[in-house]
């Protein structure tokens, strides 16, 4: 059971969650839980750190970020026995949780889980401090935003978990993200082929990472809500069946930054260099354009886009590169967004391209950079016309009526 910031934000909700465990536990079963830190915790932090320095050592923010979650632990597990049940809560590295060296993004290596059977088999409730873990080199490291899910997952598939459940602050996984498409409805099934491209794509409901690893290691995901009992989406593995409607949902972006680069050499290794370095600096690279100039001069323009979080590494990133091809001029622009929609349907359909492109112009939204998969349009454009540009398409394509669940508003189970 991993429950997610908001679900644990005050002493109320942390006893609330104790509860949820314990029932679990009073029905017979075995509960390992996961917790985020408080609230808007990890967001303080972060403030904390850039007031006092520009570039806070990843090694440093690591043992600071880490703190948030283990607050919860220790809380929720004062909780429990004040419910008559035994808990223990443990940090990531206590838990078995084993990374690699990078700092603020670190890859899980290895969960050793002993301690964690151990102390089931003693009858504990165990908690463990999600979005962290303990480097190779013994240090503390964590899993980059929104990491507690991978920390769920991970453990889930290394204990062999029936199930592991995701709470958060809505019911389940939806057609948009419910708080900027009121319509949206709550899908009760996704498959793992959609729900990867929709983490990818800015439905962070479900970190991208957690869904890779559910998928690779074979764990069911069930996401659901943390203030009731109903059921929420289950992603579902290749193997089971279900019908695949055109579209599926709709999702969008508004923390992305672009970079463009002017007068780029046309020569070969130019792009292996750019984007070589801005590997080197763990940045993670989302739409790329180069357009190929014919005429005179013979120099190309490259623009892509990154996580607003790394837009300062990879300018810092890109210095030597720039001098030593001799660009012209790099460019940066924060204020970008992205919208796409994902349908495993839309594989067979023509079409479907078409009319994105239709919709957003009757809004007047112009599109910057497109970029496609199999089971994904995405179109960049200013990050202030996201909101427009989301509900317009939901509606274009139908996603919100006839439900088959239909769900109450968004927000109701939250009074
Ligand atoms: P937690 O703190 O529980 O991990 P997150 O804030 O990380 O919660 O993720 C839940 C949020 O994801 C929701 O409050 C919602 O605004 C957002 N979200 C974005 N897209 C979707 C979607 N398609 N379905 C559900 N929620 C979404
Ligand atoms: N507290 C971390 C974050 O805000 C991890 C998480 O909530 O999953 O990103
Ligand atoms: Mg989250």
């Amino acid at each position: 059971m991993k429950f997610g910031g908001t679900s644990v934000a005050d002493a109320e909700r942390i006893k609330r969650a104790a509860r949820r465990i314990v029932n679990q536990r009073e029905v017979g079963r075995r509960v390992v839980a996961v917790l985020s830190a408080r609230g808007q915790t990890t967001d303080e932090l972060v403030a904390m750190a850039d007031e006092v320095s520009r570039t806070p050592d990843p090694r440093e923010m690591d043992m600071l970020l880490s703190t948030g979650e283990r607050i919860s632990c220790a809380l929720c597990a004062m909780a429990i026995n004040d419910l008559g049940h035994r808990a223990i809560s443990l940090t990531g590295s206590q838990a078995g949780i084993v990374t690699d060296t990078s700092h603020t993004k670190a890859r899980i290596l290895d969960v050793r889980a002993d301690r964690i059977r151990k102390a089931l088999s003693e009858d504990f409730i165990v908690l463990v401090a999600g979005f962290q873990g303990v480097s190779t080199n013994r240090d503390v490291t964590t899993l980059g935003r929104g990491g507690s899910d991978t920390t769920a997952v991970a453990l889930a598939a290394a204990i062999d978990a029936d199930v592991c459940e995701i709470y958060t602050d809505v019911a389940g996984v939806f057609t948009a993200d419910p708080r900027i498409v009121p319509g949206a409805r709550k899908l009760p099934y996704v498959s793992f082929e959609e729900m990867l491209e929709m983490a990818a794509s800015g439905a962070k409901v479900l970190q991208l990472r957690s869904v890779e690893y559910a998928r690779t290691h074979g764990v069911r995901m069930h996401c659901r809500s943390s203030f009731d009992d109903t059921p929420g989406t289950v992603v579902l593995g290749e193997d089971e069946t279900m019908e695949h409607p055109l579209i599926t949902a709709v999702t969008h972006s508004t923390e992305e930054a672009r970079i463009t680069l002017l007068g780029v050499p046309d020569r070969p290794g130019a792009a292996a260099s750019i984007f070589g370095a801005l590997a080197d600096a763990g940045c993670n690279i989302d739409t790329i354009i180069q357009n190929e100039p014919l005429g005179e001069g013979r120099e190309a323009e490259v623009s892509f886009t990154i996580a607003g979080e790394d837009l300062r590494a990879a300018e810092r990133a890109l210095e030597p590169v720039v001098i030593e091809l001799g660009v012209a001029r790099l460019d940066t622009d924060p204020a970008i967004g992205k919208v796409s929609i994902i349908g495993a349907g839309m594989r067979s359909h023509p079409g479907v391209a078409a009319k994105v492109f239709e919709t957003l112009a009757d809004q007047g939204i112009n599109i910057e950079m497109i970029s496609t998969s199999p089971i994904k349009i995405s179109c960049v454009i200013r990050a202030a016309a996201v909101p427009a540009a989301a509900r317009a398409l939901h509606e274009a394509f139908e996603l919100g009526a006839g439900g088959i669940h239909p769900e109450r508003p968004f927000g109701e189970e939250a009074r």
